[in-house]
């Protein structure tokens, strides 16, 4: 006898994360998971060493001190802010507050590929909506909508097509939406993009937005498992009684706090990406592999057919290069690049460039 689990969970097709070595080749370099070639701010490292010294005690349970310094850093008010176990753990809050069987969850048809899975673990039904040239189409959104839909998930700049809609589009997406409808705005990548709120005047807005955010990108602390959400007060209560009382650890929160707070060191990762990401995107192209304009720190590499970008993603694996096959996200004739530092910008555009002259 089998048992069987909700209705959803076995439409879930698995989280495929990319591998981090290579069998029988040496000096690999991941740039298949948009981490920090930087690493992360001394800070950060120092305050999770230091939380080591308490660790029989239980974490605070309000995150208030992390929560407090979003708010000071971003200028936001703390008691809207919720944090998690990344930024996946606050879109699974929202998922599960505000979608259920019999419900729409509408994706994107590139979009990041945690929302269908989000979606399906609530009993809801994802609702696939078509792209534009690899960009968000409001238009066809609003069209899809209907009075089952609860949820539209964006994450702006996008993942893995690292382009982004403009706030003229992202207001027209809020105001459009059914009332009953949550528009998130997943800002993975927001920092990423200089001067950009990740969508937060959006939320002061329009009661319907929420706005998630990651420690992941552009802090350097995918390990740690941080990220943070931020909405109307209401919406930040409903979360809450999700959340596990004791869901971020005292190192998590130490650390995530430094790095909020080292605004240095978060400048020159995003200034170091911007230099990185235009000579990476400049060189692919006059090697013939064009990229769309990445607003994020990685780049997608667009090849001529699914063959050449397979063909090609072999090469850079011997070669002991290591980046994202995006087949998955209906991009098969693309391989998504992290942006690196400069020496793996220069091993990519030297594997691509021996890939390119082998071919003739
Ligand atoms: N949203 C997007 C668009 C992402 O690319 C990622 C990470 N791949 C996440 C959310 C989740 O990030 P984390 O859970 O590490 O905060």
């Amino acid at each position: 006898m089998t048992i069987a689990p909700q209705p959803g969970i076995l439409n879930i097709a698995l989280y495929q994360s990319g591998a981090s070595s290579i069998d029988g080749v040496s000096n690999v370099l991941k740039l298949s998971s948009n981490e920090n070639p930087l690493g992360t701010s001394p800070a950060a490292v120092e305050a999770y060493q230091r939380a080591a010294h308490q660790l029989h005690r239980y974490p605070g349970t309000d995150h208030a001190a992390l929560r407090g310094a979003i708010g000071e850093v971003h200028g936001l008010d703390p008691e809207r802010i919720i944090c998690g176990v990344g930024s996946d753990e606050v879109l699974q809050f929202i998922a599960q507050a505000y979608a259920g069987p019999g419900d729409e969850v509408i994706v994107t048809q590139h979009g990041f590929s945690m929302y269908p899975i989000l979606a399906h673990a609530v009993g809801a039904t994802p609702v696939e909506v078509a792209e534009r040239e690899r960009v968000v189409d409001v238009d066809a959104i609003l069209a899809a909508c209907t009075d089952r839909t609860r949820i539209v998930f964006i994450a702006n700049p996008a993942n893995p097509t690292s382009t982004m809609i403009g706030e003229a589009e992202t207001r027209r997406l809020a105001e459009g939406l059914p009332e009953k409808a949550v528009l998130v705005l997943d800002g993975a990548y927001a920092e990423f993009v200089e001067g950009f709120d990740g969508g937060a005047g959006l939320v002061d807005d329009y009661p319907n937005v929420v706005m998630t955010r990651t420690f992941s990108k552009i802090y350097g602390l995918g390990g740690l498992r941080i990220g943070w959400g931020y909405a109307r007060r209401e919406v930040i209560d409903v979360l809450n009684r999700l959340r596990q009382p004791f869901n971020l650890s005292a190192g998590q929160m130490a650390a995530a706090e430094a790095a909020v707070r080292d605004l240095a060191f978060t400048e020159k990762c995003r200034s170091e990406n911007a230099r990185l990401r235009h000579w990476l995107s400049e060189a692919l192209a006059e090697l013939g592999v064009p990229t769309d304009t990445s607003m994020a720190n990685f780049v997608l590499a667009r090849f001529a057919s699914p063959a050449e970008a397979d063909a090609c993603d072999a090469h850079l694996k011997s070669e002991g290069l290591i980046v994202r096959q995006t087949g998955g996200y209906q991009l098969p004739q693309c391989l998504r690049i992290t942006v690196g530092d400069e020496i793996a910008c220069r091993r990519v555009v030297a594997a691509v460039k021996g890939f390119k002259a082998a071919q003739g």
